[in-house]
């Protein structure tokens, strides 16, 4: 039988389009649908754009660092309207850049919902194409998890075009999302105050890290409420009212305001996977093997909507091992192990490998040395702030391989990114100490460690 395409790829994301470009380069005819902007949430609505406003983010300490060096204090003042657009018109050029590279790789884009009739054949509005293989990369989007009054709380999606500038803000989750806007937020001048359930934002991370950035958050006058159950949002003239319990019963009033981050589900919901024997598990992830394939031989699935990590480089990565084996006759599967990364708050902090927690677990408690160093970098000296550095090595004392590093400070992912290579080469902490260490730096402290 003959396909309109060798693989068609639903949803033009990092992920989509990483796999398209690809399975193209070695000769597939290859189409792609998309119902928004090229680059999907990563590119329009996620790490892009709120990577630009972590920027905008930091120049109010800037300004005052710089007086420890012998500027002149700086009177400047932040137009909201102004920062918002110049952040979307880069977004747009990004979709641009996006649209020109699929063009360059001959990739057909189809601009619509696409559907599965059957497992080789997938409906944008009135058109039907046919492919051989199809790929799922249809991301995800955030949960409004049954709370009433939950439609009065904005997303982070909303946050790339509000306005005007929020002067209250009441932000629900402590995970990667809640935890980086309460910081864009604070330093972009707003009041902000962060609602979480459990004891300490970022669960999963590595406890030390956890404890190190809501410090250094709360230092930076961000208000953590923890151990609350959010019990109702209403909205009122003033704003949006919180209604709270931790030990008590407590209202909050954000201005106009509440954030929800509190996880996001996949996109998997109307996209015709009852017309295949795609298989979802009870969340709507769709399931996959190690080779991204799906309950149906012909059809993959990468990225957010599947039940792997919901990170932009893991989702090329999938999409690209698939298309290498697919289409390229390499035949890889993505590595889950030692994946970096890294949370954008104030204080950063990135990290790679086990936790000391998951060592601990995995090896037993007598096998694992965890190396720490807490100091205040050189830059803070002259500027007389007490922000800190921490870095943290866990390391398995029987091979005496290095199982997992972590860091909370400035240019923590810049860092952590090196460290990584390192760490998944499977260095040992003899690797580390021979390393010399680049002088005066915060990242030497990663091969000085005793
Ligand atoms: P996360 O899964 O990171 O965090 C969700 C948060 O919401 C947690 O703090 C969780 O609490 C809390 N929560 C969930 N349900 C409820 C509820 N019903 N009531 C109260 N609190 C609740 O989700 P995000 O939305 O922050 O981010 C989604 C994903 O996007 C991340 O997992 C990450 O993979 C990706 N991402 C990556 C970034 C990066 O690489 N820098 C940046 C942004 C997003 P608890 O954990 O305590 O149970």
């Amino acid at each position: 039988m003959t396909y309109d395409f060798d693989l068609f790829v639903i949803g033009a994301g990092s992920g989509g389009i990483a796999t398209a470009r690809r399975a193209a380069e070695y000769g597939a005819r290859v189409g792609i649908a998309e119902f928004d902007r090229l680059g999907g949430t990563c590119v329009t609505r996620g790490c892009v754009p709120k990577k630009l406003m972590v920027y905008a983010a930091r120049f109010p300490s800037i300004f005052e660092e710089s007086q420890g060096y012998g500027w002149s204090p700086v009177q400047s003042s932040l137009n909201w309207e102004d920062m918002i657009n110049r952040v979307n018109n880069e977004v747009t050029r990004l979709n641009g850049i996006y649209q020109r590279m699929l063009d360059n790789s001959k990739v057909q884009v189809y601009q619509g919902r696409a559907k599965f009739v059957d497992n080789h054949t997938v409906e944008i509005g009135d058109t039907k194409v046919t492919a051989d293989k199809i790929l799922i990369a249809v991301g995800g989007t955030p949960i409004r998890p049954d709370i009433p009054g939950i439609e009065h709380a904005l997303i982070s999606d909303d946050l790339f075009t509000m306005s005007p500038q929020p002067q209250r803000v009441v932000l629900l989750g402590g995970g990667y999302i809640g935890s980086e806007f309460a910081c864009i937020l604070n330093g972009l001048g707003a009041e902000v105050i962060q609602v979480i359930r459990h004891d300490k934002i970022l669960r999963g991370f590595d406890e030390d890290l956890r404890t190190e950035i809501q410090e250094g958050m709360i230092r930076h006058g961000i208000k953590i409420i923890n151990n609350a159950e959010i019990l109702e949002i209403t909205k009122t003239d003033s704003g949006v009212n919180i209604k709270l319990k931790t030990d008590k019963e407590e209202n909050i009033l954000a201005d106009a305001i509440s954030l929800a981050a509190l996880g996001r589900k996949p996109n998997t919901d109307n996209i015709g996977l009852e017309n295949t024997g795609v298989k979802v598990d009870e969340t709507g992830m769709i399931l996959v093997d190690s080779y991204s394939r799906t309950a149906e031989d012909n059809i993959y699935a990468a990225g957010d909507c599947t039940n792997k990590l919901q990170l932009t480089p893991v989702a090329i990565n999938e999409g690209r091992a698939f298309a290498d084996t697919v289409f390229g006759g390499k035949s890889r599967v993505m590595s889950y192990e030692n994946i970096p990364t890294a949370v954008f708050t104030n204080p950063e902090a990135a990290t790679v490998g086990l936790t000391e927690a998951e060592a601990i677990e995995k090896y037993g408690s007598d096998r694992i040395q965890v190396y720490r160093s807490r100091f205040r970098p050189m830059y803070y000296t002259l500027a007389g702030k007490e922000e800190k550095t921490l870095m943290k090595l866990i390391v398995d004392q029987e091979s005496d391989r290095v199982l997992g590093a972590h860091m909370v400070g400035d240019y923590a992912a810049e860092i952590i990114q090196g460290v990584a290579i390192a760490v998944k080469m499977g260095a040992k902490k003899a690797d580390f100490d021979a390393t010399v260490g680049i002088h005066p730096s915060s990242a030497e402290e990663f091969v000085t460690m005793r």
